[in-house]
């Protein structure tokens, strides 16, 4: 069902009566399935739009308007699609009890893969779906392949009714379709020849694979399902062998990378990471490929537009998996600022030891790290802790902590934010 959640003031949808609660049937004579039917097929500039109104009278609407002018109407979230696998390193399943539900939530929703980038498995993709792929044009799609090879992807994703994926990206790809894809590695089940046959099977999909990552398992201190060998240093650094040699293919034949390593593997293999230019557009920068560089070549660039901010000490909350990363760059915004940055890199309380994620921090981390810590002037936190209503995963509200602390603290993305703003400069 689709149904409107706002409607926004001065707008045609104001104009012609819709309102909040009224259901969208369909547009034009086809009938409205999801949030993609509506964009696309509200598109035109004139359309015939069924409707109830929420207190159940049928109305029609008859719309024309400018081109780019929007009908002004908000949805409601869509009823996501579920996840019809249980592999066995699936992050949800890692998470502790107690959580707020959405965060149980196992989506596996192309829709959203191509509207958000949130990687999608494809095995609950039906007929139907695929049509709508290829009509709606739904590219590019984040697809998680994990491994091409059908009995060992059935094996990862725990579900014998697995379609084979390169069958699927086959079909999409000849109408036009284009994949990011990422392997979540599990040692010992698609490492080593696994993983050379999907980036084979990948490669000779041509141009349809825009990227493909390698992302080490990430387990939790819950992660109850998995069964499988840990990574360590020697088989991060197998893979990033691995990686580096099909880089080098790439580069040679096509002129582009293709293949990349996530941060995470880099930092367990302790190796360092590669420049820039190595990650071309920072397609998967969500994915955690090459956030480190990315933040790394914002803080370069902003750095000269900062004050002078001496005498001040700036506490830097972040994860261990930055601790031997930070000091570079810190030093390198004391020698410019003359304020003296503490790092404080903090253990995951609620995931365990082994996520190390700065992103992945919770309320309660950065209550141990900055209660009594009266010394700084100021703290930055990882603004990805917190959502949009600044709630930390741990339902810890981010207003209602800083009541608690005795020094001002900032939510940054990469301390240039915060440094630069007038905000500090008032503070300060
Ligand atoms: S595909 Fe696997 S990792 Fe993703 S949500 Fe489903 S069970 Fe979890």
């Amino acid at each position: 069902m689709v149904r409107v959640a706002r409607v926004e003031p001065g707008s045609i949808a104001e104009e012609i009566g819709i309102r909040p609660g009224t259901e969208l049937v369909s547009i034009n004579g086809r009938p409205l399935q999801d949030f993609l039917d509506w964009e696309f097929l509200s598109a035109e500039d004139e359309v015939v739009v069924e409707a109830r109104q929420p207190d159940g009278e049928e109305i029609v609407y008859e719309i024309a308007r400018d081109d780019g002018e929007s009908i002004g109407v908000a949805l409601e979230p869509p009823n996501v699609r579920r996840c019809a696998n249980r592999c066995e390193f699936c992050f949800i399943e890692g998470l502790p009890q107690g959580l707020r539900r959405n965060l149980y939530i196992r989506d596996d929703d192309y829709r959203l893969s191509f509207t958000y980038g949130n990687f999608a498995t494809l095995s609950n993709v039906k007929e139907r779906d695929i049509a709508r792929i290829l009509e709606y044009r739904l590219s590019p799609l984040y697809v998680s392949v994990h491994a091409t090879n059908w009995e060992a992807r059935k094996v990862l994703l725990n579900n014998p009714r697995v379609p084979n994926i390169v069958d699927q990206l086959n079909r999409l790809a000849e109408g036009g379709i284009q994949f990011h894809c990422q392997m979540v590695i599990v040692p010992g089940l698609n490492d080593g020849a696994v993983l050379e046959e999907s980036l084979t099977d990948l490669w000779n999909l041509g141009d349809a694979v825009l990227s493909a990552a390698v992302v080490p398992v990430g387990l939790t201190q819950f992660s109850h399902l998995y069964t499988g060998e840990t990574m360590n240093r020697e088989k991060a650094r197998e893979l990033l062998e691995l990686v580096d040699r099909w880089g080098r293919k790439s580069h040679k034949e096509r002129g582009e990378t293709w293949v990349f390593g996530s941060d995470e593997l880099y930092l367990l293999a302790e190796m360092p990471l590669p420049p820039a230019e190595h990650y071309g557009e920072f397609a998967q920068i969500e994915n955690g490929i090459g956030a480190v560089t990315s933040l790394r070549m914002r803080v370069a660039e902003g750095i000269r537009d900062l004050p002078r901010l001496e005498g001040m000490r700036i506490g830097v909350v972040t994860g261990k998996a930055m601790t031997n990363l930070m000091p570079e760059l810190l030093d390198k915004m004391s020698g410019i600022t003359g304020a003296e940055f503490v790092l404080i890199p903090m253990e995951n309380s609620l995931f365990g030891p082994t996520i190390t994620t700065a992103g992945l921090l919770v309320g309660a981390d950065i209550k141990r790290a900055l209660s009594g810590r009266s010394d700084l002037d100021i703290a930055l936190i990882p603004a990805e802790t917190i959502n949009e209503d600044r709630i930390f995963l741990d339902d810890v509200v981010f207003d209602e902590l800083i009541q608690e602390l005795p020094i001002p603290v900032y939510p940054s993305y990469d301390f240039i934010d915060i440094l630069a703003s007038e905000e500090l400069a008032v503070a300060a």
